[in-house]
C-alpha cells in the first residue's frame, strides 16, 4: 500500500499493510500468527502478541537499505492471518499448528510465523522436517528452551527444542543458540544442551567479541542445509523488549539483534518466527515494534536470498 495515498496508520491490518494471502496467486513469503500462550511459565500473554506486532508494523517501509532490498518488492509476500488454536488443550493445539503451517508451506511458500509462546516452534519445525529435511535451528533466546518438563508437562514454551531433538527434527551437527543468558536450574542443563544438539553463542560473548565475532560463529556452526530461525523476542534486553513473558537483563541491543540476522546472508532460511511478545508489558510499543522489525529483516534476507 502507497504511503503517500494512505497514511500509515491507515488501511487494513495486516503485516505491513501487505495483501492478505487470498489476494495473491503464488505467494513466496507467508506471515501467519499463532496467537498461542497456554505453555508459559511465568507472565501469560503472547495469545496478543500477532495482533500487536502487526500493529506495530505499519511503520516499515520499502527499501531496507542495510541489505539493499525490498523485501515485499522482489517477492510476493501475504498475510495468512492467525491459525485457530485450542486455548485449553495443548496437545490438540499443537496438532493444529502443524497441520496447518504444512498446508500453507507445502507450495513453496516461506512462513514467517508471529506468536504466541515458543510452544508453537515445535509443530513447525515438524512442517520443516517434513518439508526439508533435518533442520539446523538457529534459536534467539536468553532461555534454553531444552528443559524436559515442568509440573509433568513435556509441551511447554520451556522445552520446545528437547521435544524436537528426541523427534529427530533437528540436524544435530548445526543448531545454534544466540543471546544465552541469566540462571539455570543446575549446571547439568549445558551438558544436556550440548547432547541434545546445540552450540551456544551468550549474550556475553558480543561484549568481548562484537556483532562480527558472533556472526562468524553462527555461520559457521549453521552450515549449508536448511535454517529455521526461531526468535523469543526475550533475546533482546528488557530494555529493548519489555513486553515479554520471562524478562532476563544483560541481553542483546535491537541493533545488535538485527545485525546478526542481516549475516544471515547466502545460507539457506527456510521459515523463521518471532515469539513471546506479550503487548500488556509493553510500553510505548516499544516490543511490538522491535519485533517487527526483526520479522521485517528476516523478510528481507528471504528476499535477498532468491537472487
Ligand atoms: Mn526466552
Ligand atoms: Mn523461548
Amino acid at each position: 500500500m502507497d504511503a503517500t495515498r494512505v497514511p500509515r496508520y491507515a488501511g487494513p491490518a495486516t503485516f505491513a499493510r501487505l495483501p492478505r494471502a487470498d489476494e495473491v496467486s503464488r505467494p513466496d513469503v507467508l506471515v501467519v500468527g499463532v496467537p498461542f500462550d497456554s505453555g508459559v511459565s511465568y507472565r501469560p500473554g503472547a495469545r496478543f502478541g500477532p495482533g500487536h506486532i502487526r500493529g506495530a508494523s505499519t511503520l516499515l517501509r520499502p527499501y531496507n537499505p542495510a541489505q539493499d532490498v525490498h523485501p515485499f518488492g522482489e517477492q510476493q509476500v501475504a498475510d495468512a492471518g492467525d491459525i485457530a488454536v485450542n486455548p485449553f488443550d495443548i496437545t490438540e493445539a499443537i496438532a493444529t499448528i502443524a497441520g496447518a503451517s504444512e498446508r500453507l508451506a507445502e507450495d513453496g511458500a516461506a512462513l514467517v510465523t508471529l506468536g504466541g509462546d515458543h510452544t508453537i516452534a515445535l509443530p513447525i519445525l515438524r512442517t520443516m522436517r517434513r518439508l526439508h529435511g533435518p533442520i539446523a535451528v538457529l534459536h534467539f533466546d536468553a532461555h534454553l528452551d531444552t528443559w524436559d518438563t515442568y509440573f509433568g508437562a513435556p509441551y511447554t514454551h520451556g522445552t520446545p527444542f528437547r521435544r524436537a531433538s528426541e523427534e529427530g527434527l533437528l540436524d544435530l551437527e548445526h543448531c545454534q543458540h544466540m543471546g544465552i543468558r541469566g540462571p539455570l536450574y543446575a549446571a547439568e542443563d549445558l551438558e544436556d544442551d550440548r547432547t541434545l544438539g546445540f552450540q551456544i553463542v551468550r549474550a556475553d560473548d558480543y561484549e568481548v567479541d562484537g556483532i562480527r565475532g558472533a556472526v562468524d560463529r553462527m555461520r559457521a556452526r549453521l552450515g549449508d542445509g536448511p535454517v529455521y530461525v526461531s526468535i523469543d523476542i526475550d533475546v533482546l534486553d528488557p530494555a529493548h523488549a519489555p513486553g515479554t513473558g520471562t524478562p532476563e537483563p544483560g541481553g542483546l541491543t535491537s541493533r545488535e539483534l538485527l545485525n546478526t540476522l542481516r549475516g544471515l546472508r547466502g545460507l539457506n532460511v527456510v521459515g523463521a518466527d518471532v515469539v513471546e511478545v506479550a503487548p500488556a508489558y509493553d510500553h510505548a510499543e516499544i516490543t511490538g515494534v522491535a519485533a517487527a522489525h526483526v520479522a521485517y529483516e528476516l523478510i528481507s534476507i528471504l528476499a535477498a536470498n532468491r537472487r
